[in-house]
C-alpha cells in the first residue's frame, strides 16, 4: 500500500492561495479549488506574484532523476536579497545533506542500492512559492516533503526580506517584539477551538519559535499562521491553520510587518530591493526552420534536458545547440517555466521540443489522481503560455510511471535509453565521454540543463557525434521518422 496521506502537500507547492481565510484545522494543502485550472498564465503562484517579473531572478535547483535516491530541491535567488537567499540555501543544503547522507552521516534517503527500489522508498522534495514580491518586501515559502521523517513529513516555513533595512527575517519578524505575547495568546485562543490541538505547547519559547515559522497575510490583511503537524498537537485533518483578522493583528505588527501587510493587500508595481545591479542575461534569438532529417535514412540521437529552464545555463546551451543546428527536447519543470518563460520561448523558437516534467518534480506514482492531473496540466499551461503551444510529451520525474499516471493524461510518456547520471557526476568531460561512448542510433539520452557541467559537455558531444554521422533531433521527430 502506498502512502497517500501526504500527497495533498504537493498541490501546495507553489500554489498556496493567500485569499483563503478559513481558520479551522483543515489542511492548507487540502483540495485546491479549481486545482489545475487555477493556474493562470504567467502568474502562477496563486499569490498574484509573477516570478518572471522579478528582475535577475534565478531558480537554484538540485535534483536527482534516480529512482534509488529521489530528491528535488529548488529555491529562488533574487538580486538584492542575498541574506535571504543564504538563509534558504542553508536550510535546503541541511535537508539535502541529511537526506543524501553526506558528511559521513548515514544515508536516510539514498541507501546505495540502485534500480531495485520500490515505490515506498524515501523521497525529499523542497519547493517554493512567492508570497509577496512588491516594493521593498519579498516573501517566500519553502515547502519540504520528506517521506522518511516523522509526522506527516510536510514542513513549511516562510522567509521574509526587508529591502529597506536589508535584513532577512523569519515569520516572527512580522510581529513587534513587545507584542509577541499578546499575539501568541490570541493564536492559542483560536487553537483551543481545534480538536486535538495543544495550544499550551506555545508557552515554551523554543517550541514557540519553531512552531510559528510560517506566517503570511491574507488578501484582506489578516495574518494566517500555518502549523506543521505535531508542532501544536495532532490535527485530525492534518495541519492547523489560524487566521487572525486584520483589525486584531495590525496593532501587534512590527514596522516591517505593516509594510508586508500593505504590500500584500495593495502590491506596488514592482519589486525594488535596491540591488546594485540586476544581471540581465541575454536570451538567445536563434530561429530555426523545419527539420527535414529522416531518421530512417540517417543516424539520429535525441538528447533530452530535464529540470530546467535554469538561468544562465539554458541560454548557454541554446547557443551551443544553434552552432551545430542540433534539435533537442527539454523536459521543463513548471515552477521554473513561470520564472523563465523567455528561455522556454527561445527553446521553442530555435526548433527544440518543450515537454512537461511536472510542476515541482514529485514522484507522480505516489500522488492522488487530482494531484497528478494538477502537476501535469499546470505545467502544460505554463508551457503553452510561454510558447503558444501545448506540449505533447511528458517525462515522469525519476522515470516513475504506472498505469494510473498514464490513464490520467493525454501526454505521451518519454523515458530514456542512456542515463548519464550527470546529477551525480558534475564533470563535463565524464558526461561527454559517457554520451559519446554509450549513445547509439535512435536512442534517447538523459541530461539536465540545471547543471553547468552538463551544459559544458555539450559542444564535445555535438562535435564528436556529428563527425560520426549523427543528427540531433527532437523526440517527436525521432518517433515520427525512425
Ligand atoms: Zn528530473
Amino acid at each position: 500500500m502506498r502512502t497517500r496521506t501526504l500527497a495533498p502537500a504537493l498541490l501546495l507547492l507553489g500554489s498556496l492561495a493567500l485569499t483563503t481565510s478559513c481558520s479551522t484545522g483543515a489542511s492548507p494543502n487540502g483540495p485546491v479549488p479549481g486545482g489545475a485550472g487555477s493556474a493562470k498564465t504567467g502568474t502562477d503562484t496563486g499569490s498574484g506574484v509573477d516570478p518572471a517579473r522579478i528582475k535577475g531572478i534565478r531558480i537554484v535547483s538540485d535534483n536527482s532523476d534516480d529512482r534509488s535516491c529521489r530528491w528535488a530541491a529548488s529555491y529562488p535567488d533574487v538580486p538584492g536579497a542575498g541574506a535571504m537567499t543564504a538563509a534558504m540555501k542553508k536550510d535546503v543544503d541541511a535537508r539535502l545533506a541529511g537526506f543524501r547522507g553526506q558528511d559521513g552521516t548515514p544515508a536516510a534517503g539514498c541507501d546505495g542500492s540502485s534500480g531495485a527500489s520500490g515505490p515506498d522508498d524515501a523521497e525529499l522534495n523542497v519547493s517554493f512559492s512567492f508570497l509577496v514580491a512588491s516594493g521593498d518586501v519579498l516573501g517566500v515559502r519553502l515547502t519540504t516533503l520528506d517521506r522518511v521523517s516523522a509526522g506527516d513529513g510536510l514542513d513549511t516555513r516562510t522567509y521574509w526580506y526587508d529591502g529597506r533595512n536589508r535584513t532577512a527575517g523569519s515569520a516572527l519578524a512580522l510581529i513587534a517584539d513587545g507584542s509577541r505575547s499578546d499575539f501568541v495568546t490570541a493564536v492559542q485562543k483560536q487553537l483551543r477551538a481545534e480538536e486535538g490541538a495543544d495550544p499550551a505547547s506555545l508557552d515554551d519559547p523554543a517550541n514557540r519559535t519553531a512552531s510559528l515559522d510560517d506566517m503570511a497575510f491574507t488578501a484582506d490583511g489578516g495574518l494566517r499562521v500555518d502549523f506543521d503537524r505535531d508542532t501544536v498537537g495532532v490535527a485530525a485533518g492534518g495541519r492547523y491553520t489560524v487566521t487572525l483578522p486584520k483589525a486584531t493583528v495590525t496593532p501587534w505588527l512590527s514596522d516591517f510587518g505593516k509594510r508586508v501587510q500593505s504590500q500584500t493587500v495593495n502590491p506596488s508595481v514592482g519589486l525594488d530591493l535596491g540591488a546594485a545591479s540586476t544581471p540581465t542575461a541575454a536570451t538567445p534569438t536563434h530561429t530555426a526552420s523545419g527539420d527535414t532529417t529522416d531518421c530512417a535514412a540517417v543516424k539520429c540521437i535525441a538528447l533530452t534536458f530535464d529540470d530546467g529552464p535554469a538561468a544562465p545555463y539554458t541560454a548557454t546551451l541554446l547557443t551551443y545547440l544553434a552552432k551545430y543546428d542540433a534539435r533537442v527536447t527539454f523536459f521543463t519543470v513548471g515552477q521554473n517555466v513561470v520564472a523563465h518563460p523567455e528561455l522556454v520561448r527561445a527553446e521553442a523558437r530555435a526548433g527544440h521540443e518543450v515537454g512537461n516534467h511536472s510542476w515541482n518534480h514529485p514522484d507522480l506514482t505516489r500522488l492522488t489522481p487530482a494531484e497528478i492531473r494538477s502537476q501535469l496540466t499546470r505545467t502544460s499551461a505554463a508551457i503553452k503560455a510561454a510558447t503558444g503551444k501545448e506540449p505533447t510529451l511528458f517525462r515522469p520525474p525519476y522515470g516513475a510511471i504506472n498505469s494510473e499516471v498514464r490513464s490520467l493524461t493525454t501526454l505521451s510518456p518519454v523515458l530514456w535509453d542512456v542515463d548519464t547520471e550527470d546529477w551525480k557526476y558534475p564533470d563535463a568531460s565524464r558526461v561527454a565521454q559517457y554520451v559519446i561512448s554509450k549513445a547509439g542510433r535512435n536512442e534517447v539520452v538523459l541530461l539536465h540543463d540545471i547543471h553547468p557541467t552538463s551544459v559544458a559537455a555539450v559542444p564535445e558531444i555535438l562535435s564528436t557525434l556529428t563527425a560520426r554521422g549523427y543528427h540531433f533531433v527532437t523526440v517527436s521527430h525521432l518517433r515520427a521518422t525512425m
